[in-house]
């Protein structure tokens, strides 16, 4: 990507790869297209190059080779994030041959690491280590995008504002143990489930931010049955438990009002004729924008209440999810081409119970925007999973989008 950017004009400072010596094979890059305006801040596009694990051999395809075929481009990264990233570099060069100089600058950051827990993190990289390099009024990021009817048609597009944070907890419980022949009540394994039975049933208290009381509003207004009617009352009132709780019966939008916290991993005892001495679960919760690490650990020491389990952090330890303003000079220009390009479809402001490199950008000042235009099929394209693709439409009407969402944004500075 770096010769492409370079041959289409990019300069030798332009383009900076960074890698770090422990991770040789890992890496990326940042490219800048200089902007006219000295006033305007800068712009970041944000890519991660890393894809999730594939088994060749489960695969209908071969996962590593890019395949079109029934109007799909197969194959591991294509819809997460590959053409997202082959957008960024397309437009950068667009941008670059075209002599286009924007008021901002627009900076690209390709980065590692995002898919896997212990990676070499390329965004939280450059976040700690070259800020200068990435500093930016906002990022543009994966995770909005339109969903089709399961037939190729559009109905809605979403501009991800603000993502919860991903923290593991671990409760442990300890025993003197014994011979499992003479046992008795007093049990590191009971004790352990009897915790995690608390933890079951231990329900966050529900919040609302900006985005998902738009989000509530929008998405229950366009819904004609009772979720939806239950949704829009939510936003106005957050206070009515009965709307809450016909929202909370659908499990993503159960996990968008609260921080979530559940059992995922499981030890304990030491020999089938023994008393455990010790048992332990992983626990991970999903941490609502605004609240903490250490305030959701009090929280499940108050809800276990049995001063014998232990809660502690796994690493590694995230930062704080900090929401982005739902801004009318972010929102406004998406909802403009959404309507251009896909007349009578609702853009939605969602806020994602799940992660990306966002939290780390976010943590130095940089608010995160997932950006609208590509789309997926309600089956979710294979995404983490076999067989993942994304609709050739969906490629290139989607870069066609993103160039001209930059665009405006670039020259609004
Ligand atoms: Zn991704």
């Amino acid at each position: 990507m770096a010769a492409h950017l370079k041959s289409a004009g990019y300069g030798d400072r332009d383009v900076t790869l960074f890698s770090v010596p422990e991770h040789p094979k890992e890496g990326g890059l940042v490219a800048i297209l200089a902007g006219s305006k000295k006033t305007a801040k800068p712009m970041l596009l944000l890519g991660h190059l890393d894809v999730v694990e594939a088994k060749r051999e489960d695969w209908t395809r071969d996962p590593f080779a890019l395949i079109e075929e029934n109007g799909y481009f197969y194959g591991r990264g294509a819809a997460d994030m590959k053409a997202m990233d082959a957008t960024w570099v397309d437009a950068m060069i667009r941008f670059k041959q075209s002599g286009y100089r924007p008021h901002r600058t627009i900076k690209l950051a390709l980065t590692c690491g995002e898919e896997t827990t212990f990676a070499f993190n390329g965004a939280q990289w450059l976040a700690n280590n070259r800020p200068e390099l990435i500093s930016a009024a906002f990022a543009l990021n994966e995770g909005g995008g339109g969903r089709t009817d399961g037939h190729g048609k559009v109905v809605v597009e979403s501009i991800q504002v603000g993502e919860k944070a991903s923290q593991n907890y671990r409760l442990e419980t300890v025993n003197a143990g014994g011979h499992s022949s003479i046992p008795i009540r007093d049990n590191a394994i009971y004790e352990l489930s009897d915790a995690l039975t608390k933890l079951r049933d231990h329900e966050f208290p529900m919040q609302l931010t900006d985005t998902t009381r738009a989000f509530f509003a929008k998405a229950g207004a366009a819904r004609a049955d009772e979720l939806g009617q239950a949704m829009v009352t939510l936003s106005k009132n957050p206070g009515d438990s009965a709307a809450e709780a016909i929202v909370s019966k659908d499990r993503s939008y159960h996990s968008m009002l609260r921080t979530t916290c559940v059992a995922t991993l499981l030890e304990g005892g030491h020999a089938n004729n023994a008393l455990p001495q010790r048992a332990a679960a992983n626990v991970n919760c999903r941490i609502f924008p605004g609240d903490t690490v250490e305030g959701t650990q009090a929280a499940l020491v108050a809800a276990i209440a049995d001063p014998n389990v232990k809660v502690t952090l796994v690493p590694p330890i995230r930062p704080i999810a900090v929401p982005p303003p739902l801004d009318p000079a972010i929102i406004g220009p998406a909802e403009k081409l959404v309507a251009k390009y896909f007349p009578g479809v609702p853009l939605v402001p969602t806020m994602s119970t799940g992660a990306t490199d966002g939290i780390f950008l976010e943590a130095i000042g940089i608010p995160v925007y997932g950006a609208p235009g590509g789309w997926g099929d309600p089956d979710g394209n294979g995404v983490h999973g076999l067989n993942e693709r994304r609709s050739l439409r969906s490629v290139f009407v989607g870069r066609d989008f993103l160039n001209d969402l930059v665009k405006l944004y670039a020259d609004a500075g």
